[in-house]
């Protein structure tokens, strides 16, 4: 056993719906982003980067790494998501249908089948959700649809900190219809009214970030709505409560990554006698983050099961979850970091890397005190247990406080 392989492995009698052939699956998806880092660009080359990271997308899709069909896939794919984090924080694109799911799940026939070829081809799809007056308060957003006198709408407006911006060929964009209801709708990234403006972030330097301008975008709501009109607000939580518990588990995986670069680092030292002995602070470090790492890994895991069933507790548990295992891979690798001394504060080393990139994974996919406190919100609305539900079926908007 090997990499993610030593972290994961031990959990798997927690892990029933996955079989030996996921298993397989996932040591297979561990050898191949193994032999593909080794031929990673230089970090300071984020054009490069960027091509490297989608055309490892491609070849890990044209492998046949995805996940298994069925109740069994989003739980896979929180491994997958594990492993890939391990190898460095930017590859948590590395495969999954991603923002795309929205698509898959929600958008009309043609769409979905046109998507689904497209994602499993490599393809990627981004969120364009938050705008400048704040994205933990989606439910203000002002980009807006006009009705045309044939029927279909144009959006104008302005989208921010838009994460894939260059290398998405698609966005689920969020917006009021002409009704003033939040909708969402696939816009393709390559026409003439989408413009995208780059900013040059801290961290997460893997993929491009920055500003989408919408500029009278056409959509036609009977084939590019996400969802039905008027539920936006409804397809970015059932999104979310699969899709946080994923980058949970990619966050974690990094950590577990600097994890084991450390253990190995010291014990190496130790070997060769240029420490005489590892100290007690190092061991209780070493001790208390693999503990905490494995816990928060075990929550995101059975929060990947609560999406799969679509049970009413996945919402909350993926918001708290969210917030509370990233947090745990950030104070894990800064109590981590100390152990192996300056050379881990260059730049390009990836214990420098790794605490860059997962600073990003605080505000991406939802600042953590919005969604602790939304969290906290649905606790007090359901004393009794019964947390706002997922399914659109049962869906109420006012045990509900969204947290983007
Ligand atoms: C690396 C990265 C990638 C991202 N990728 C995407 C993406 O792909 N698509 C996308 O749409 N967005 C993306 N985002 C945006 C992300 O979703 C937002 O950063 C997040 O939702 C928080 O929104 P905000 O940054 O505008 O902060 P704000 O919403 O302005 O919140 C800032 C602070 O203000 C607090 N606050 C809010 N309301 C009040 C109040 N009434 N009183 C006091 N305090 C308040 C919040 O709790 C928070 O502490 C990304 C961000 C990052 C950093």
């Amino acid at each position: 056993m090997t990499g993610a392989s030593i972290w994961l492995d031990p959990l798997r009698s927690s892990i029933g719906e996955v079989d030996d052939s996921g298993w397989h699956d996932l040591h297979r998806l561990a050898d191949d982003l193994s032999a593909l880092c080794a031929a990673a660009p230089r970090l300071a080359d984020s054009t490069a980067r960027s091509q490297w990271l989608l055309q490892v997308r491609r070849d890990l899709a044209s492998r046949g790494h995805r996940s298994p069909t069925g109740r069994a896939g989003l739980v896979w794919q929180t491994l997958a998501q594990f492993t890939a984090g391990f190898h460095d924080l930017d590859l948590r694109d590395a495969t999954g249908t991603g923002h795309g799911a929205m698509i898959l799940a929600e958008g009309t026939a043609d769409a979905a089948v046109r998507w689904r070829t497209r994602v499993e081809a490599g393809q990627l799809v981004g969120i364009a959700a938050t705008e400048r007056h704040g994205g933990s308060r989606i439910q203000e957003m002002t980009t807006r649809a006009v009705l045309r006198r044939d029927g279909t709408w144009q959006i104008t407006g302005e989208k921010c900190w838009v994460s894939r911006l260059i290398e998405s060929t698609g966005f689920v964009v969020f917006f009021r219809d002409p009704d003033g209801r939040i909708s969402a709708a696939v816009v393709d990234a390559d026409q003439p009214h989408v413009e995208r403006e780059v900013i040059e972030p801290f961290g997460l330097e893997g993929w491009s970030w920055g500003l989408l301008h919408l500029n009278q975008v056409p959509v036609d709501p009977a084939a590019d709505l996400i969802g039905r009109p008027g539920d936006g607000l409804g397809v970015f939580r059932r999104h979310f409560a699969g899709f946080r518990p994923l980058v949970t588990a990619t966050a974690l995986g990094t950590a577990a990554g600097v994890h084991t670069l450390v253990t190995g680092a010291l014990a190496a030292k130790a070997r060769v006698g240029v420490l005489p002995r590892i100290r007690d602070n190092a061991l209780v470090v070493l001790g208390r983050t693999h503990a905490e790492i494995t816990a928060a890994l075990l929550a995101a895991i059975t929060t990947s099961r609560l999406a799969a069933d679509e049970h009413p507790h996945a919402d909350f548990a993926a918001r708290v979850g969210k917030a509370a295992g990233v947090d745990t891979a950030v104070r894990a690798v800064a109590d981590l970091a100390p152990l192996i001394g300056a050379a881990g504060f260059q730049r390009a080393h990836p214990v420098a890397k790794a605490r860059a990139d997962l600073t990003g994974l605080l505000y991406a996919d939802g600042i953590h005190d919005s969604l602790y406190r939304s969290g906290g919100v649905s606790l007090l609305a359901a004393p009794t247990g019964g947390i706002a539900p997922t399914r659109a079926d049962v869906a109420t908007a006012d045990h509900y406080d969204p947290a983007a």
